[in-house]
């Protein structure tokens, strides 16, 4: 297999399984690690913070630097502060997507005039801030949403994810939302961007075929798809456009 100068590890499924390191994963970047490869580890969750991943990784034996380690909420502040310089942004999200923006320095108001509307989950909205929201995409605000689900399961079936109030305020709004977390290919442009790789340099993996290797393939680079998590090798095979790689796991690298 062709070596990459920058491997991008999604995390649930394929670096771990719950509190569960997968061991083939860890070894693998162990590997990398004393290589002096780099790696990045790219999530749509955007509810724990940079921090408390770098623990979750800890616990199954991999020491990784916050800076690289990219959430939604992380990468919709770095991508903010790349594409729309000294931008207002009004946000609706939890305080986690609110101190990400602080830190790159991006000015928060609760103006209705303001350039960017930024929304990720945030479990106290209500009438007044999505509509709130609505108007400020009228006023000409670009619509960024950290991540695009619908919905996601819970002990009581399903709850709105953040997907269905961004859809809310673009439809009403009559916009297009930029959606930063997988499979949009934003992630992957935000490492590009800061560390000046070229596409060819990089890889994508991941257990999930609509979300990771689709964001990999948005983004042109190369995808190894593992058959640890949510979408099987068996129906892998099936999709029209293939990952470059299929494994089981990275023991076969
Ligand atoms: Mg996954």
């Amino acid at each position: 297999m062709k070596r990459y100068k920058a491997y991008c590890f999604d995390l649930d499924g394929t670096v771990y399984r719950g509190n569960e390191g997968i061991e083939t994963a860890v070894r693998f970047i162990h590997r990398l690690q004393e290589e002096g490869v780099e790696y990045y580890f790219i999530t749509n969750n955007s509810s724990k913070t940079p921090t408390q991943l770098q623990s979750a990784l800890a616990k199954i034996n991999i020491e990784a630097p916050t800076s690289r380690i990219y959430s939604s909420a992380i990468t919709t502040a770095k991508y903010i502060s790349q594409h729309y310089k000294n931008a207002i942004v009004h946000v609706i999200g939890s305080d986690g997507l609110k101190e990400a923006l602080v830190e790159e320095n991006i000015a928060l108001t609760d103006d209705l005039n303001a350039d960017v509307v930024v929304m990720g989950i945030d479990q106290t909205v209500d009438y007044m801030k999505l509509a709130k929201a609505t108007v400020a995409v009228q006023n000409g605000a670009t619509l960024i949403g950290t991540n695009k689900d619908i919905k996601f399961p819970s002990e009581f079936g399903f709850l709105p994810g953040n997907g269905s109030f961004v859809e809310l305020v673009a439809n009403v709004g009559n916009t297009d939302p930029i959606y930063v977390g997988k499979p949009s290919p934003v992630m992957l442009e935000v490492i590009q961007e800061e560390y000046g790789y070229d596409k060819e340099d990089m890889v994508l993996i991941g257990d999930n075929y609509d979300t990771d290797i689709l964001c990999g393939i948005q983004f042109g680079c190369d995808t190894i798809h593992v058959n640890t998590g949510v979408t099987s090798t068996e129906q892998v095979l099936k999709k029209e456009i293939q990952p470059t790689y299929c494994l089981e796991d990275l023991s076969e690298i």
